[in-house]
């Protein structure tokens, strides 16, 4: 989802919209909001009625994030992008990085986001190939390569936050 007036929309017409376990309209139900420590909302969380006639749903619950939300963790997708793009930009180095790009968040946390770049590439380079193709490999700086075809697919938007919206999936951040 990409903004809160498209996420309380989703929530006003749910009975139109398919869950995304069975397939099934007209079974779901707004099943709360997810919100921050301040009170600001993530996301929402929809569950799949079994108690129905006919044909039930499947009883699951998903939640819509926002597309400025990265699930499960409290950085907000463009400061990541932002941090990410430094990061490239400066050859991997993450200090400098953490310094250009004034998240607001612990240089173990900056650590530990480019950690997991590195780690979940893959997931982002399967995405964004089915998006468009990579662009010819250049050799200037870390992950070049991968920087560039995000820029081709995203332009200049916070490319997580972009990510998210577009694959309707969280920006991939496993340990
Ligand atoms: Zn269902």
């Amino acid at each position: 989802m990409s903004s809160e007036s498209d996420l309380e929309s989703l929530a006003g017409g749910v009975k139109a919209v398919a869950c995304r376990y069975c397939g099934l309209h007209g079974t779901l139900n707004n099943h709360g909001r997810m919100t921050d420590k301040s009170g600001a909302l993530r996301g929402r969380r929809f569950w799949c009625c079994p108690r129905r006639k006919g044909r039930p749903g499947c009883g699951r619950t998903f939640c819509v994030w926002l597309g400025s939300v990265i699930p499960r963790h409290s950085v907000r997708a463009d400061k990541l992008a932002e941090f990410l793009a430094a990061w490239g930009r400066l050859d991997g180095n993450v200090l400098a990085a953490w310094q250009q790009a004034r998240t607001g968040f612990s240089t173990d946390s900056a650590y530990r986001w480019a950690k997991r770049f590195v780690r979940n590439q893959g997931g982002v380079r399967t995405r964004l190939c089915r998006a468009r193709a990579p662009p010819r490999p250049l050799q200037a700086s870390v992950h070049a390569d991968l920087f560039g075809h995000l820029a081709l697919v995203f332009g200049t938007a916070p490319f997580t936050e972009a990510f998210q919206i577009r694959f309707q999936s969280p920006w991939p951040m496993d340990a």
